[in-house]
């Protein structure tokens, strides 16, 4: 373990991970690894305390991190998505976030597919099964720490292996897609009566690049802050619905890992879209919104697709 050495000799740029919404750019991973001579797989075990650093489980007290990496580049290194476990008290205990869904969202919201995962425990059956929404999910490498690794007894370890005969999008014919950053709804909803409010049409944006291959509930919703700043998420689903995540938590997400103070009271103003099918996330948001944040406004909007 080389986190202290980490820590102290590029305190700088882990500090500036926060900055980049919970990311550590893949010219720094290179910069990193070959200060310290070691591999990516080892420098993201490492920074895993990092990623713990960002849980919010008032809940719990147990403080999980995850780390996702992106496309692979020229350099043979990947931008990291950090990620950890949230969760929220009032509620109930479904809605927690865990920190695979964590990271895997980060990496969605910036583009990005993920290509591998450290995660400081051994992942639970809910985050192997929402995990295995993504489209090269069979073949997704686990990076674990030497600790866990030994409860498994192998030397590397593949999602498939740990989630055999899997319950998969094709088994609700959704057969050419599985969650990737090209494959995400090509509908474009539209308002019900006009609306020329900057943030209501970024939701509107989000609701068409979301992911809702089951029920279509396309949803965007974007967060705004007592200091003007926004945060976005949308829809992502899976197949076997319980693991999918609302609009508004993975806004949420995004604005937890920006790392600022009390992030969640800071909280202003809320703006959903969303083309209702059989299913809503208004009610589920509203809750979650009002244990969240009591002072915050929240904007609904229902679309059409
Ligand atoms: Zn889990």
């Amino acid at each position: 373990m080389q986190i202290t050495k980490l820590l102290t000799d590029f305190r700088e740029e882990l500090d500036s991970i926060g900055n980049h919404g919970g990311m550590l750019s893949s010219e720094v991973c290179q910069f990193i690894c070959s200060s310290l001579s070691i591999d990516l797989k080892t420098l993201m075990i490492d920074l895993l305390a990092v990623a713990e650093s960002y849980s919010h489980s008032p809940v719990s007290d147990f403080k999980v991190g995850a780390i996702a990496l992106g496309d692979l580049k020229s350099n043979g290194y990947g931008d990291l998505f950090f990620g950890s476990n949230l969760e929220i008290q009032g509620v109930s205990l479904g809605n927690t976030l865990h920190a695979e869904q964590s990271a895997v969202i980060n990496a969605w919201m910036n583009g990005q597919s993920t290509t591998a995962i450290a995660i400081s425990e051994i992942p639970c059956g809910h985050c192997r099964q929402f995990m295995f929404e993504l489209s090269k999910a069979e073949e997704l490498p686990i990076y674990l720490p030497d600790s866990k690794m030994s409860k498994i007894n192998r030397p590397d370890l593949l999602l498939s292996q740990l989630l055999p005969a899997a319950f998969k999008p094709a088994d609700l014919q959704n057969n050419n897609s599985g969650l990737s950053v090209d494959q995400t709804e090509k509908n474009t909803p539209k308002l019900q009566g006009d609306n020329s409010d900057e943030a209501v049409a970024m939701a509107l944006k989000l609701a068409s690049e979301c992911y809702a291959p089951y029920t279509q509930n396309l949803a965007g919703c974007v967060i705004i802050t007592d200091d003007d700043n926004s945060y976005f998420g949308k829809t992502l689903e899976n197949a076997a619905y319980n693991p999918s995540v609302l609009a508004f938590t993975v806004a949420l997400n995004q604005l937890r890992l920006s790392g600022r103070e009390n992030a969640f009271e800071s909280i202003a103003r809320v703006v959903l879209v969303e083309a209702q099918g059989k299913v809503s996330q208004k009610q589920a948001t509203q809750t979650l919104l009002e244990n969240c944040c009591r002072q915050s406004s929240f904007d609904y909007h229902p679309a059409l697709i």
